[in-house]
């Protein structure tokens, strides 16, 4: 057993080109969620799949909710902000 998958390898995507009405926005922090980690990183783009254009604007969009305090920095915060998050 010199190799094990650890999972299938499965065709990863950019959601937001899949998907042209997906909003890229710092208001929907629903969608942005999913492009963090639970401690509140930035998942990489080898993991997402996503494309190079829509990271950065993605990145942007994450920062730019964290300021609003749409989205947490660290865990330390997120308990205090999960209340205020209502979309
Ligand atoms: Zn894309």
């Amino acid at each position: 057993m010199a190799f094990r998958k650890k999972f299938a390898p499965r065709r990863k995507f950019c959601r937001f080109c899949a998907d042209k009405d997906l909003p890229l926005n710092y208001k929907r922090t629903d969608i942005l969620r999913d492009f963090i980690t639970e401690r509140g990183k930035i998942v990489a783009r080898r993991i997402t799949g996503t494309c190079a254009k829509h990271q950065r604007l993605l990145t942007t969009e994450i920062k730019r909710a964290r300021q609003m305090a749409l989205l947490f920095y660290t865990t330390a915060h997120s308990s205090d902000v999960k209340k205020k998050t209502t979309i």
